[in-house]
């Protein structure tokens, strides 16, 4: 099931996506999907309906060098032995159409395709043999990146910081295999990066297991898996667009201002 968040004359609610006809109708749910529901009955479709990011965080974990061929791009040395982990604020958070705010502060500022996980109940300390039980669904992310900063930093919590930098949707999907599935960034409708998740260093269920080691993770938390190779620098204007088969793409526009 693709599961979207969305708002209709300034009310946020969640809906089951279905397709009729190529056309995405909302089947719309009472409440929330992090518990069994039911649909109200009402079905939408056309432009009174706004996508929003597919769930609220209350934290984005990621995970960098997830990628042997991303590692060896950035230079440094093979890949960490353990996953490399980092914050993004929620306040990073966007959703599928809006704009990424290009900080003037920047020199250089990259895409960095992604497969989303979404965490569907309180999770701790959760093995990964028991890991897919936490998880509600997958997404499309774009981990936005001031690369300039980063390298000037030392440290990735400005560069991936700010808001607008972490685009999530266009919706959540339930049944996804989330080691079999390929991931694509266009710019422009031109492809820089075509992945697939079975390069993945860490798996999905050894991310939560050692994420959830580290720290509770709360229903609507999100993790990103990494980037594959082919990271490179957006401009203001451009449009760029996250897709995984299986799930849909995620597309957002570069402005000016951050
Ligand atoms: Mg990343």
């Amino acid at each position: 099931v693709r599961i979207a968040r969305f708002s209709r004359d300034g009310n946020v609610a969640f809906a089951a996506v279905e397709d009729e006809g190529g056309e995405p109708v909302l089947a719309v749910i009472e409440g929330h999907p992090f518990a069994p529901f039911r649909f109200t009955g009402e079905r939408l479709t056309g432009s009174a309906v706004r996508l929003l990011a597919p769930v609220l965080p209350s934290k984005v974990v990621a995970v960098g060098k997830n990628y042997a061929a991303h590692a060896a791009e950035m230079g440094g040395g093979p890949p960490p032995e353990s996953p490399v982990i980092f914050l993004k604020p929620s306040t990073s958070v966007i959703g599928p159409g809006d704009p990424i705010g290009y900080p003037p502060s920047a020199q250089r500022v990259d895409y960095e395709g992604e497969l989303a996980v979404v965490v569907g109940r309180l999770c701790r300390r959760v093995s990964a043999a028991d890991a897919a039980e936490y998880i509600l669904g997958y997404t499309c992310a774009n981990d936005v990146t001031a690369r300039d900063q980063q390298a000037a930093d030392g440290q990735w919590t400005r560069a991936k910081g700010y808001d607008s930098f972490c685009p999530l949707g266009p919706w959540l999907q339930t049944e996804f295999d989330p080691s079999d599935a390929e991931l694509r960034t266009q710019v422009d409708g031109e492809t820089r990066q075509h992945g697939h998740t079975r390069d993945l260093i860490h798996p999905v269920p050894d991310l939560v297991a050692f994420i959830s080691a580290v720290m509770t993770l709360l229903p609507g938390d999100v993790i990103l898996t990494g980037t594959p190779e082919g990271v490179g620098p957006l401009s203001v204007g451009d449009e760029v667009s996250v897709s995984v088969e299986g799930i849909g793409a995620l597309t957002n526009r570069v402005v000016a201002g951050g």
